[in-house]
């Protein structure tokens, strides 16, 4: 199989190329990704070492380049399109949404509609649970859930999958969607809080919780996530939509302490900051669809997914100080301040 795969160069891309060409012994993967500042290439240095030329390329550009996308999808003679690219803070989105507006939608459906006219036989679209908007204490969204986004990233996120959806009830294109809670693990960009608390702790500096640190996400180990696609991409019915969650509901505080404790920090290094605008109270995936139509489950615990995630931080300082860019640091002192 030969999958075009964007924004490779990202957290869950990196992740996902890595898993497909380690397990897929005959898939051969072209890596289209814009190289924002959540693009980072080292990501992508083993594999380059392993695989590249032979079954893996790396191509610099923008999912809304119709003309690049047609010949990347014709000349690698491409099976499959799986879309990770995106633009993906929730605060920069309140910032500026111009560019998800630009990625999320524009490029999506510029993507979208090159595959469907050079006749790539399957497009998956990687979407949000935050596309459902927020739960009260109960329930769980489901597939069937309206969606109702509350941020300027999340409703560029569900303007994208109503154009995939579209795609398919109009031309019959064979498309998947796909809709994950919050992600964690190895090549995440500091800008998340999980990476972003393990940085600024291990620097003993504040850590800027929003409002009363009782926001709660459903978080699921990367790795998990990137075996859901899988399953979609090989097994999806057309048309069809998964949710897919890592049974781990946390508050945000929680998940601050946990990470405090398992570092030896005090938690007078946590600071209470303005919570976001629009901040969601609650997210909670029912995966029910997933498990029974692709046989989804995840196999991580938090506990197991935690430990694994800092062991590789503590390898990987090197990654996070190198990442911690001029841009970044800019981004983040403005939003944060020095709190
Ligand atoms: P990320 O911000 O780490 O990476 C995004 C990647 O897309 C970067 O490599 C960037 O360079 C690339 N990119 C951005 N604009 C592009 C463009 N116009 N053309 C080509 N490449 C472009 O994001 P992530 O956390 O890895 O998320 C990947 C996808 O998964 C996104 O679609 C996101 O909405 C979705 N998702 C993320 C989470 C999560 O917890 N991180 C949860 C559910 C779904």
């Amino acid at each position: 199989m030969r999958v075009l795969v964007t924004g490779g160069c990202g957290f869950i891309g990196s992740n996902f190329i890595i898993h497909m060409l380690a397990t897929h012994p005959d898939m051969v993967i072209v890596n289209l990704d814009k190289l924002t500042y959540a693009g980072n290439p080292a990501n992508m240095a083993g594999v380059e070492k392993a695989y590249g030329g032979t079954r893996y390329v790396f191509v610099r550009g923008d999912i809304g380049n119709a003309e690049l996308a047609a010949h990347l999808l014709t000349t690698h003679k491409i099976d499959a399109v799986v879309n990770f690219a995106a633009e993906t803070h929730v605060d920069r989105s309140i910032h500026d949404a111009s560019p998800f507006i630009q990625t999320n939608i524009v490029g999506t459906q510029i993507l979208l509609e090159t595959a469907r006219a050079v006749g790539v036989p399957r497009f998956v679209h990687v979407s949000t649970d935050e596309v459902y908007g927020t739960l009260g204490p109960d329930g769980k969204f489901s597939e069937q859930t309206p969606l109702a986004p509350n941020s300027p990233y999340s409703a560029s996120k569900a303007a994208a999958d109503m154009l995939v959806r579209a795609c398919h009830e109009t031309y019959g294109y064979d498309t998947v969607i796909t809709r994950c809670s919050n992600n964690y693990g190895p090549y995440q960009f500091p800008e998340k809080l999980i990476p972003l608390m393990i940085s600024r702790a291990k620097n003993d500096e504040p850590l800027p919780v929003y409002g009363d640190g009782q926001n709660v996400r459903d978080w699921i180990y990367v790795l998990d996530h990137c075996r859901g696609v899988e399953l979609a991409l090989l097994k999806g019915r057309p048309g069809g939509v998964y949710n897919f969650g890592g049974n781990a509901e946390k508050p945000n505080l929680e998940v601050v302490r946990t990470i405090l404790s398992a570092l030896g920090k005090p938690e007078s290094l946590i600071r209470y900051v303005t919570d976001r605008p629009g901040h969601d109270r609650r997210y909670a995936m029912d995966f029910t669809l997933a498990g029974s139509e692709l046989g989804f489950a995840p196999a991580y615990d938090f506990t197991r997914g935690m430990a694994e995630t800092l062991a590789w931080y503590e390898a990987n300082a090197a990654w996070m100080e190198d990442v911690k860019s001029g841009a970044y640091t800019r981004f983040m002192t403005a939003w944060y301040g020095e709190r």
